[in-house]
């Protein structure tokens, strides 16, 4: 029989986990505090972690300018080593490694435009659900394909229900082959994939409480059955309601007034925008300047809004 751990007697670890294709924005900002806000209220700790898989996209020196922006906010980590997963190869090879002896992963030869066919399953999302094509390739096929391209690696996900509670969201239920398929966690490149890693990264570093934007709601099922066939805990998940704009689109990095490089520039301090976002995230009737330290002892989670948040084009000018 497995010992349980009662929930009090384990300390929260929360963690925000960039990905540093570009400067943050606000709705980095927003889940950098939501994050924060969480495990500081818990009485846990905070890690930072640089989801920097893809090499081309997140050159270093983003990283560097997210690190002084973060310290510009005010919002601090407990981890004096942050972990950057361009430079965790090793460690995912051995966990990758774990999943291919128990034959959960086979090669797909698949190009985009195969995955992308019109009559392909899609997710309630939008996302292609795939077809499992090259899961029925024989041995002799697939030596005669790697001849011909290099394969990316799929996880087989299983007809199995994952169900969660989101501190947000509520109760969530989603099955791992309707709604995900089996799922790339190496590409053919060779870089290992943000589902793959991020669990491994989580699992490592003992976080037990994720805050992050609700685009990542249906993510947390195949990373609770990575948590499971890995041997770590799941963690407890918390989804933010998304920023959007007038036209219902998602706040992006082409939101030139929400990128943080143009807001420290109109800003004499972060506190106009942290007391923005704590008005975001429920916890102020009204915004006012305010430091993360201050919003900290105001701060109930209960209070996060259920439903996207629109930003107006011109919010910058109210702060
Ligand atoms: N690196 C991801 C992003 O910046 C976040 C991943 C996560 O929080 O699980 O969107």
């Amino acid at each position: 029989m497995t010992k349980k751990v009662s929930i009090s007697s384990q300390k929260t670890i929360g963690r925000f986990a960039p990905s540093p294709s570009g400067r943050m924005h606000l709705g980095n900002i927003y889940t950098a505090l939501a994050a924060w806000l969480c495990a500081k209220s818990a009485g846990g700790k905070f890690l930072l972690r640089i989801e920097d898989l893809d090499p081309v996209r997140c050159p270093r020196a983003n990283a560097e300018q997210i690190l002084s922006d973060l310290e510009w906010l005010g919002i601090t980590w407990d981890n004096p080593d942050i972990p950057y997963q361009s430079e965790r190869t090793a460690v995912y090879e051995k966990y990758f490694k774990q999943l291919t002896d128990k034959n959960l992963v086979y090669p797909c030869f698949c190009s985009r435009a195969q995955l992308h066919v019109a009559d392909a399953p899609h997710a309630s999302d939008g996302r292609v659900v795939y077809a499992g094509t090259c899961r029925r390739l024989t041995a002799e096929e697939v030596r005669e394909k790697t001849k011909q391209r290099k394969p990316a690696a799929r996880l087989i996900l299983p007809d199995t229900e994952i169900s969660f509670c989101d501190g947000c969201y509520g109760p969530q239920s989603f099955n791992l082959a309707r709604d995900w398929g089996d799922i790339i966690i190496r590409r053919s490149d060779g870089v290992f994939a943000y589902q793959l890693a991020v669990t491994i990264d989580d699992g490592l570093m003992g976080v037990t409480q994720v805050v992050r934007g609700s685009d990542l709601l249906s993510s947390a099922a195949p990373q609770i059955y990575l948590f499971q066939i890995l041997g770590f805990d799941a963690p407890e998940y918390l989804h933010l309601p998304m920023l959007i704009t007038h036209d219902g689109a998602r706040l992006a990095k082409r939101d030139k007034a929400a990128d943080l490089g143009f807001l420290r520039e109109q800003l004499p301090g972060p506190e106009p925008l942290l007391g923005y976002i704590a008005c975001l995230l429920g916890q102020l009737s009204k915004p006012e300047p305010l430091k993360a330290t201050d919003i900290l002892p105001l701060f109930n989670q209960k209070k996060i809004p259920g439903h996207d948040i629109i930003i107006p084009g011109n919010f910058w000018e109210n702060l």
